[in-house]
């Protein structure tokens, strides 16, 4: 297995895979886009993907190159392509190994600089795939810290929070603020206290048996795996509150795990510098992974 690039309906490799400097992805972040995994070799839920990905690039006003189908089509045909083993690594997750991970990118295009979107040429649609590195097999077995970082969450005002867009720089700073505080993955909140969400995951909190996390209103990303698990834990006969958060819920809880496509379920089993409950995965968090695990394997 190689890392693949479809750029524009080309099959290039990576060395190959250039964009113009005047592209507004690059320049601006003016794009849309998704991160998709396989189970088995195909793409999970990937309608909802596709489905989310028309959204983001309605609520910015952005035409994609291509429409869902085309989209489809080309993912098959990279993923094909990029077919092959690669070298086992010991240390991934089961459920990692050998899988793909796949990233649709729609740019707004190139054209004249200026921040006009009617500047806007040639928009641009690329699929990257290449082996799937998720958190390895411990992550799991241990849990990850996780910290609430100083950087807050853009306010809904701004860019709708749904839209999935190539602007990342307050995650990416995010991101440097946990890793400098020896955390996993960072967790914001809103300019009111109230918490959103991971900088590349949304999070749930576990208390007293109840399965608790942040609403849409919370100005969040509607996530895939956030909308399996909801799914899961309703069918599990879980009681479960999309409800308002603030950082003492998180610190108080007795479980909190963080979802994302690439990741599933991951436990977090430190906040900041305090144990989560006992310190271990919980076992509603290791319930629902278990189910998440049934439910993604084909
Ligand atoms: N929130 C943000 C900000 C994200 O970038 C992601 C990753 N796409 C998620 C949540 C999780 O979404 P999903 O489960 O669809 O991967």
């Amino acid at each position: 297995m190689r890392t693949l690039v479809n750029l524009d309906g080309s099959l290039v490799a990576p060395s190959e895979a250039k964009v113009s400097v005047f592209d507004r992805g690059f320049l601006y972040g003016d794009s849309v886009y998704e991160v998709i995994r396989t189970y088995g070799g195909r793409p999970f839920e990937l309608r909802a993907h596709l489905d989310r990905l028309a959204h983001s690039a309605g609520r910015i006003a952005l035409t994609p190159r291509w429409d869902a189908d085309r989209a489809r089509a080309e993912i098959d045909r990279t993923l094909a392509a990029a077919r092959g083993a690669e070298a086992p690594d010991p240390e991934a997750a089961p459920w990692n190994r050998g899988e793909r991970y796949i990233r649709v990118v729609m740019t707004r295009g190139a054209g004249e600089i200026g921040l006009d979107p009617a500047l806007a040429v040639d928009p641009l649609a690329i699929v990257i795939v290449q082996p799937l590195s998720g958190p390895p097999a411990r992550a799991y077995a241990e849990g990850v810290p996780a910290a609430i970082v100083g950087v807050r969450r853009a306010s809904t005002k701004a860019v709708d929070p749904s839209a999935k867009t190539g602007a990342h720089l307050t995650h990416v700073l995010a991101v440097r603020e946990a890793r400098a505080a020896g955390a996993y993955e960072a967790l914001l909140l809103d300019d009111a206290g109230f918490v959103t969400e991971g900088s590349s995951s949304n999070v749930f909190a576990v208390s007293a048996g109840r399965v608790l996390t942040p609403p849409l209103a919370a100005g969040i990303l509607e996530g895939v795996t956030r909308a399996v698990v909801l799914r899961l834990a309703r069918a599990a006969g879980l009681p479960v509150e999309e409800v308002a958060l603030r950082p003492l819920d998180l610190e108080t809880a007795d479980e909190l795990f963080i979802t994302s496509t690439v990741r599933e379920i991951l436990p977090v089993t430190r906040l900041g510098d305090s144990r989560v409950g006992s310190g271990r995965p919980g076992p509603v968090t290791l319930r629902l992974h278990a189910a998440f695990r049934e439910a993604a394997t084909v």
